[in-house]
């Protein structure tokens, strides 16, 4: 029997999307840790927030912890690109455990603004989400007290600052470029002196991968967006899509998550990756919609990047 022609659909591929920087830096951190000192090498906490990732790594002897009690102290261990609080290494340094720090250089930025503006005595605003590995490790880098938390603009009334005259605010590098806008006004407004960074705390990686949704999203029927549940930046580009325009947005880790019932009838679907997301999966998806659909791929690319991060030395010297 002959099957029925495929509808045609046009697959806008988003660009930039996929890997960053500071997440190629924490695997090949984690490659060459192995390489360096062989396996098990400890990870605390998911290197970067993809389960193929860290599926990937487990196999060549990656051994994946949330705290620093469950690893051996004899043997090394790599901090997440997410950042740790101070406290972390500090306790690996007392234990006298070997540890390679993964944080992104981007976070560290971030660690370094905040001790700046203490030291300075201003007490800290952070813009981020609770909870999230990021927010916990950049909050961590001074006492406790010292850094307030906000997620949205009705949290800044909220905030009770030892003096207002006497603020900072620091961000998360995964948070929405169009919404943080409205959670620095809302400082500003309460705290006309903040002193804010020059340019904002949200990275290149966030920033490009959310502009290339954008330019996209009017266009399309859905969008999917590859990208583990645990993502922040990916979660972001799933909102993205739908505050400008796309009626239908969905986050899948693989292409056997798509929703095809979802997806009956569409005729445009526009295909990003968060920065943790390799692109092999990014491949998976495109090939299940070529099976389905006659799809034409179409390339929004909005921006080009060509940031790159060293690993940390003691992976550049010989054992
Ligand atoms: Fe660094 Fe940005 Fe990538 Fe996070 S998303 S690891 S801050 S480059």
């Amino acid at each position: 029997p002959k099957t029925a022609p495929k509808s045609p659909l046009t697959l806008y591929l988003a660009a930039p999307r996929g890997f960053c920087a500071g997440v190629d830096r924490a695997i090949k951190i984690v490659e060459m840790a192995i390489d360096k000192w062989g396996a098990p090498v400890y990870v605390r906490h998911e290197i970067v927030h993809n389960k193929f990732v860290v599926d990937g790594l487990k196999k060549l002897g990656a051994i994946f912890v949330e705290e620093l009690d469950e690893a051996p102290t004899d043997r090394p261990v790599i901090f997440s690109a997410h950042g740790v609080p101070k406290a972390i290494p500090a306790e690996a340094e007392r234990r006298e455990m070997v540890f390679v720090d993964a944080t992104c250089p981007l976070v560290s930025k971030v660690h370094i603004e905040a001790e700046r503006h203490s030291e300075n005595g201003l007490q800290m605003v952070m813009i981020g989400h609770a909870g999230h590995p990021e927010t916990i490790g950049t909050m961590g880098q001074l006492p406790d007290g010292e850094v307030l938390l906000v997620e949205k603009p009705s949290d800044v009334a909220d905030l009770d600052v030892r003096d207002p005259e006497k603020l900072a605010f620091i961000t998360q590098t995964t948070l929405s470029v169009d919404d943080t806008i409205e959670v620095v006004a809302a400082l500003k407004e309460r705290f006309p002196t903040i002193v804010g960074p020059h340019k904002e705390d949200i990275c290149y990686a966030t920033t490009n991968r959310q502009a290339a949704v954008k330019a996209i999203a009017s266009n399309i029927d859905a969008l999917l967006v590859i990208g583990a549940p645990n993502s922040s930046n990916s979660k972001r580009l799933v909102e993205v899509g739908s505050a400008n325009g796309c009626a239908y947005s969905q986050l899948v880790q693989r292409a056997g998550d798509i929703d095809w019932r979802a997806l009956d009838g569409i005729r445009s679907v526009g295909i990003t990756a968060g920065a943790s997301a390799p692109e092999v999966l990014v491949n998976e998806v495109i090939d299940a919609f070529k099976s389905r659909f006659d799809v034409t791929v179409e390339l929004v690319e909005t921006a080009q990047e060509n940031v790159e991060f060293k690993v940390p030395r003691i992976l550049r010297v010989p054992a």
